[in-house]
C-alpha cells in the first residue's frame, strides 16, 4: 500500500504521536499518523493520568517537558487540578518522584493515611480521562487537517519510508513498537494494568506504594469512572488482562476507599510503559529520510507528551526546511 501524500508521516497514534502530530498540523505542515493500533488501543489509554514523572529516565530535558506541558493544559484548560494523597508503607519515606513538583504540599497526620500506610502527603496535580484526552487529540489534529491510517503496521524504519514515498521526514513515536521498528533493544516494556469502574461518588485520588516495586496501589476518579490500579511488571509483553491481577486491584483499593464496594466494573485496561534508560528524542538520517525519534517515555508520557512534542516538531519543521 502506498501511503497518504503527507510531507510528513508520525508512526504511532499513542499520545506522543498524537500531541506532535497536532504541533505539525497547526504549523501547517501536511501530516499523516499511521499506526498499528488506533489511539483507543494503544498503551496510552491505560494512564491514570496523573502529571508527575515517573519510571522514566531523569535528565535535565525532564523538568522542562514537564512544565510546558502543565502549561499547554493550564492554558487551554486540558487537565483538572485534583487533590489527593501519596502514601508509604514505610515511616518518614521520601515524597515519590512523581509528587516533587505538585502544588500544595503537605504532608499527612498518620490519621489520614489509609490502614496499611504510615505515612503520606497531600498534594494537588493535574489529571487527565485519557480516552476522551486522546478523542480530544486526533479530533485537534483532524480540524487542523491531519489524516489518518489506522491499522498500519510498519516491519521497519525502510518499510514505512517505501510505502510513504512523499513523506520527507518521518517522526517515530511508537512506543515499545521501537525495540522492533528501529531497532532498539534499549527499549523495555513495564506491563501496566488498570480496572475501570463506575464512580460511587470518589473526589479525590490516592496513589500508595511500598519497598517492593510490586506494591503499588492508586485510583483515580474521573467524572463517572474511577482508573484503578495497579502493576509495573519489567519485561512483560502481555496486552492480556489477567483476571488474578484484577481481584488483586479491586481488594487493594477497596481497603483504601471501601465506597468502591459500591462500584460497577466497566472494564480491563492493559498497557505497555516504554521504559529506556533515557528517553530518545532526536533527528538522524535513515531510511533515506530525516527520523525524529520521540519514544521511551516509560511511566511519564503523558507528562511529558506536549514538551517533547514541541521539540521533535521542531527537529522535524527544521528537516523540511
Ligand atoms: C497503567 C499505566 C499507567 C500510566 N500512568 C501514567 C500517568 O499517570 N502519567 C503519565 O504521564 N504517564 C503514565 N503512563 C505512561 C504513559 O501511558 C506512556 O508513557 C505513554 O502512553 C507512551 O505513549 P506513546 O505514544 O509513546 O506509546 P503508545 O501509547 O504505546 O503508542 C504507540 C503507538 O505506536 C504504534 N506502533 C508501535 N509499533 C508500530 C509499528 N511497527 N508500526 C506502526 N505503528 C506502530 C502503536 O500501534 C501505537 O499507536 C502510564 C502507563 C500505564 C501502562
Amino acid at each position: 500500500m502506498i501511503g497518504a501524500a503527507a510531507d510528513v508521516l508520525v508512526i504511532g497514534a499513542g499520545v506522543i504521536g498524537l500531541t506532535t502530530a497536532v504541533h505539525l498540523a497547526e504549523a501547517g505542515v501536511a501530516v499523516t499518523v499511521a499506526a498499528a493500533e488506533p489511539p483507543r488501543q494503544t498503551t496510552s489509554v491505560a494512564a491514570g493520568a496523573i502529571w508527575g514523572p515517573h519510571l522514566v529516565g531523569m535528565d535535565d530535558r525532564i523538568e522542562r517537558w514537564a512544565r510546558v506541558t502543565r502549561e499547554h493544559w493550564a492554558s487551554s484548560g486540558l487537565a483538572r487540578e485534583l487533590t489527593g494523597v501519596a502514601a508509604s508503607r514505610d515511616e518518614g519515606a521520601t515524597l515519590p518522584e512523581f509528587a516533587t513538583a505538585a502544588s500544595g504540599l503537605t504532608e499527612c497526620e498518620p490519621s489520614e493515611v489509609p490502614y496499611g500506610y504510615r505515612s503520606g502527603w497531600r498534594l494537588t496535580a493535574p489529571v487527565l480521562a485519557m480516552p476522551g484526552y486522546l478523542d480530544y487529540l486526533h479530533e485537534r489534529f483532524g480540524r487542523a487537517g491531519g489524516t489518518t491510517t489506522f491499522p498500519d503496521k510498519f516491519s521497519s524504519l525502510d518499510d514505512a519510508s517505501r510505502r510513504n514515498p512523499r513523506a520527507r521526514v518521518i517522526v517515530n513515536a511508537s512506543g515499545c513498537g521501537a525495540r522492533d521498528l528501529v531497532p532498539d533493544s534499549d527499549v523495555t516494556p513495564v506491563r501496566g494494568q488498570a480496572v475501570v469502574t463506575s464512580n460511587p461518588g470518589i473526589t479525590e485520588f490516592f496513589v500508595g506504594a511500598g519497598a517492593d516495586p510490586a506494591d503499588l496501589t492508586y485510583l483515580f476518579p474521573h467524572a463517572d469512572t474511577v482508573v484503578l490500579g495497579g502493576t509495573q511488571d519489567v519485561g512483560n509483553w502481555s496486552r492480556e488482562p489477567d483476571p488474578a491481577t484484577a481481584e488483586r486491584i479491586l481488594a487493594a483499593c477497596t481497603a483504601v476507599q471501601p465506597a468502591l464496594r459500591r462500584a460497577r466494573i466497566l472494564g480491563h485496561r492493559v498497557g505497555l510503559r516504554p521504559a529506556r534508560p533515557l528517553v530518545r528524542l532526536e533527528a538522524e538520517q535513515a531510511a533515506g529520510v530525516t527520523v525524529v525519534h520521540n519514544y521511551g517515555h516509560g511511566g511519564a508520557g503523558v507528562t511529558l507528551s506536549w514538551g517533547c512534542a514541541q521539540d521533535a516538531a521542531a527537529l522535524a519543521l527544521a528537516a523540511l526546511r
